[in-house]
């Protein structure tokens, strides 16, 4: 498991390391957008310790993330907005570049004083970027003496910015990406227990990797969301229009058996909130799971679900989630996300470590105001995927050791 104990990381140098030195930093800015108004600067917010760090410390600092997926230059998803709300945030001006490696890039980072900052341009309006062209990541490299990457949401991309430049420059750890892996790597690797992992979401298929390997670390595993029902019918029972993925069943009754083996607790759901398909915005029912018929589609964990998670959580030193537990957008079928949401949080409230990972598992946290309430909330969908799958973040081997 990759941990920063071994990882360089900002938090080791000093003042004498940083003062008048031009500072790469790959940041993760890649936030919505609705036109040019940012609708949730969460990400910009998340890398202002590095920044104000490396600010306080008279470090150059330039600051180089992408944006969306752009084909080329796209006007759309130039940064230029983003360079405002950083400014405002930081509370000084923030130097915007036209451009990544070309000449404003170059003029304006070779003209900054002792804590000024400059954001360079979309990264992705060169694929070299994505296909961490050497010449590409040596051009960033140029622009700088030493290079930090805060940008965790693609710690799991081998790209220029976030792995190749590490081999043109001392390379080290940003606050938030140490805070990312310190925490998931103590869960992973020496838990508080009891451990248990809650996964839900849409589909078995895209988790498959995390309940392989966590279900031989975890105390109790507990499963919801649609994800449930491809064990439910691996399980023999009907599952009426649930969605189910035939071509997981193998792989559900798989993770049963291990867990028996594990001799862990696994905890389906017990009953479901259904309705006749999936654009319904009301629950024509809950029942037992060994009671639903055809026809009907689970949307949600029902109470009795509720109460054993809650059950489970109660005593949990370690709280790991990921996916929610039915389809939270709609508030019918909101229930079961939000009970665990607030027990989750409840947990956190009496000394317990909880971490919250996945797009929509944050989204869901964040809705419900809990973010706060939690110990940890992983500011990147995928890369936490792949850490809790058990792989090495790209991003991450690419830092110098200690
Ligand atoms: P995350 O982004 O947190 O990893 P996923 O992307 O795996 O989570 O899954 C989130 C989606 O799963 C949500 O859009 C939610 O509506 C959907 N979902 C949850 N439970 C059900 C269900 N019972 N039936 C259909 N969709 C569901
Ligand atoms: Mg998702």
């Amino acid at each position: 498991m990759p941990t920063l104990q071994q990882k360089k990381s900002i938090a080791d140098l000093t003042d004498k390391d940083l003062r008048g030195k031009r500072v790469l930093v790959r940041v993760d800015f890649n936030v919505p957008l609705d036109g040019d108004r940012i609708t949730d600067d969460t990400r910009i917010r998340a890398t202002l310790p590095t920044i104000q760090y490396l600010v306080k410390h008279g470090a150059r600092v330039i600051l180089v993330s992408h944006l969306g997926r752009p084909k080329g230059i796209t006007e759309a998803l130039r940064l230029t907005p983003i360079a405002k709300r950083l400014a405002e945030l930081l509370g000084s001006p923030v130097a915007a570049a036209t451009d990544t490696i070309g000449p404003d890039a170059k003029a304006k980072a070779a003209a900054l004083k002792d804590g000024d900052v400059v954001l360079l341009e979309n990264v992705r309006f060169h694929p070299e970027e994505e296909a961490n062209d050497p010449a590409f990541a040596q051009s960033l490299a140029d622009l700088a003496d030493l290079y930090v990457n805060d940008a965790f949401g693609t710690a799991h991309r081998a790209h220029a910015s976030t792995a190749g430049v590490a081999k043109d420059l001392p390379a080290v750890a940003g606050f938030l990406l140490q805070k990312e892996i310190d925490v998931m790597g103590k869960a992973l690797g020496h838990p508080d227990r009891p451990l248990v992992a809650i996964i839900g979401g849409s589909k078995v298929s895209s988790k498959i990797g995390v309940l392989e390997n966590l279900v031989k670390k975890v105390d109790a595993l507990v499963i919801g969301g649609a994800m449930a029902f491809t064990f439910f019918m691996a399980q023999g029972h009907e599952t009426g229009s649930s969605l189910v993925e035939d071509d997981q069943l193998d792989l559900a009754r798989d993770i049963m058996k291990l867990a028996q083996e594990m001799k862990l607790t696994f905890l389906l759901p017990v009953d479901v909130v259904c309705a006749k398909n999936f654009d319904a915005t009301e629950a024509d029912c809950t029942c037992h799971i060994a009671h639903m018929q055809a026809g009907q589609m689970g949307l949600d964990i029902g109470p009795d679900s509720i109460k054993a998670i809650e059950k489970v959580l109660a005593t949990a030193k370690t709280i790991i989630w990921n996916g929610p537990m039915g389809v939270f957008e709609k508030a019918a079928f909101a229930h079961g996300t939000e009970a665990v949401a607030k027990a989750v949080a409840a947990a956190t409230e009496r000394g317990a470590t909880t971490i919250v990972g996945g797009g929509d598992s944050v989204a869901a946290v964040e809705g419900l105001g809990l973010a706060d309430k939690m110990s940890h909330v992983s500011t990147g969908g995928g890369a936490s995927l792949e850490f809790l799958e058990g792989k090495q973040l790209p991003g991450v081997v690419a830092l110098n050791d200690k």
